[in-house]
């Protein structure tokens, strides 16, 4: 009988394989491992990247993996069909929209599955509702209701290589539907959780997380491991390397994934769940968020009520408020002078336009005595999980913003974070302040 590999009773990881050799049973090692990986539009962003993708795909099917391949759409195409659609009218229908968006990621899932089958690989390529990812009805930000992977595991089992299109699913009543903006990576970790996957890797541009933005900070260091925590603080601020929806899937879950580079072969960081040795580092990493505005609201009646009419209306008017500060009111003269106060919020520089026109009638009908906005901030934010034992973080943040003569023009924290807002001219030297300060270029 031939040495090798020839009887393998289960499927997964954790069985036994059992093979032979020199004619005696032995104990050959784990089932073949299953994987899923994930490419980003950037991956797949020409033929000649599918082709590359092709190839370190089929070494590791070679490799005796077990592979499910998520991919985006080429990049720039989601883009460009949404423009094409307001190009004709100015509010498409959303449902619509969804049908003609999910088409970017089937092109590039059949193209990756035809070029395997040209390198002799068994491919299939299978759209979001083939795969079973059944949603919820909410058109273009659709959340995962669950994921019947039937059809996925009997290709698996088939010994074929499965290509899911990202980014979409279906309804119960087979409505086409897409999980929001950088959806394809909760496709991924959704896949991995239910697939119970070995590993789940997410393919981008970049070798991973980073201490800091490198075109900001060029001594930036590659993050080797990193918290579901971390990682959701350090992408809702700025460093946006996957859609911050399927990281929290991820915690949920416990899927384990690791986010690297597809045009080269060094590891990435490792994203997962926290364990006692992280809390080490004090700050993981500072983001920098730029083209902010602020709004203050001076002399605003200070009496219950006044705040949630505020920001209900801010609320219906879609406008995305991030930090609010509302000062302590100070002692006003007259025994029937009325308490005021002030408050302030920062929003996204693009939602200005739309925070003026709902709150100028708000101040003309005695809402607030002024209304001061100001261009041109961003919000600087270190965070790390080490900080709920650390003391004297945000005091560090702040020396070491001062002897770089940056001003603090708000500030807010967190259990992990700590956000200030700056100048945004200031903001580079402000993360480099920050960078040094916490000795985030250096190992240990
Ligand atoms: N193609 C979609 C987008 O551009 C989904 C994704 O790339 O993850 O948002
Ligand atoms: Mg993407």
């Amino acid at each position: 009988m031939k040495n090798g590999v020839v009887e393998q009773g289960w499927e997964g990881w954790g069985h036994p394989k059992i093979g032979w050799c020199e004619g005696k049973r032995i104990w050959v090692g784990f089932g073949m491992a299953l994987l899923v990986q994930k490419y980003g539009g950037s991956s797949v962003a020409n033929l000649e990247r599918i082709q590359k993708v092709a190839d370190r795909v089929a070494e590791s099917r070679r490799k005796g993996n077990r592979l499910v391949v998520v991919v985006s759409a080429m990049s720039g195409v989601t883009d460009g069909l949404l423009k094409m659609a307001r190009g004709l009218h100015a509010e498409p229908s959303e449902r619509e929209m969804d049908l003609l968006m999910a088409t970017g990621e089937q092109t590039t899932t059949a193209l990756l599955a035809i070029a395997l089958q040209a390198r002799g690989v068994a491919a299939v390529a299978l759209t979001g509702a083939q795969a079973g990812i059944v949603t919820d009805g909410t058109h273009t930000k659709a959340r995962i209701e669950n994921v019947t992977p039937k059809a996925v595991e009997a290709h698996l089992r088939l010994g074929r290589v499965v290509i899911v299109a990202g980014f979409q699913g279906q309804t119960m009543d087979g409505q086409v539907t897409t999980l929001g903006r950088g959806g394809s990576d909760l496709t991924a970790i959704a896949l991995a959780a239910v697939l119970k996957a070995k590993r789940c890797e997410i393919y981008t541009d970049v070798d991973g997380v980073y201490t800091a933005d490198p075109r900001t900070e060029p001594k930036a260091r590659k993050i080797a491991e990193i918290s579901y925590d971390e990682m959701l603080e350090l992408a809702s601020t700025g460093a946006k390397v996957m859609q911050a929806r399927s990281v929290e899937f991820a915690k949920k879950f416990g899927v384990v994934f690791e986010v690297r580079s597809s045009f080269n072969r060094a590891r990435g960081t490792m994203v997962k769940t926290e364990a006692k040795s992280m809390e080490r580092v004090v700050v993981r990493g500072v983001s920098l968020e730029k083209s902010q505005a602020k709004v203050t609201l001076a002399g605003v009646a200070d009496r219950p009520g006044v705040a949630a009419k505020l920001f209900t209306g801010i609320a219906k008017a879609g406008i995305n408020v991030d930090m609010i500060v509302q000062n302590v009111s100070l002692p006003t003269g007259g025994r029937n002078s009325k308490a005021q106060t002030d408050i302030t919020f920062t929003v996204p520089r693009e939602e200005l336009a739309k925070v003026r026109k709902f709150l100028e009638p708000f101040r003309r009908s005695g809402g607030a005595r002024q209304i001061l906005f100001r261009e041109g901030v961003a919000k600087l934010s270190v965070v790390g999980i080490g900080m709920r034992s650390h003391t004297g973080v945000a005091a560090q943040l702040f020396q070491a913003l001062a002897s770089a003569r940056v001003n603090i023009q708000m500030i807010s924290t967190s259990e992990i974070k700590i956000t200030v807002v700056v100048d945004e001219d200031a903001g580079p030297k402000a993360v480099r302040a920050a960078h040094r300060e916490f000795r985030l270029g250096k190992r240990g």
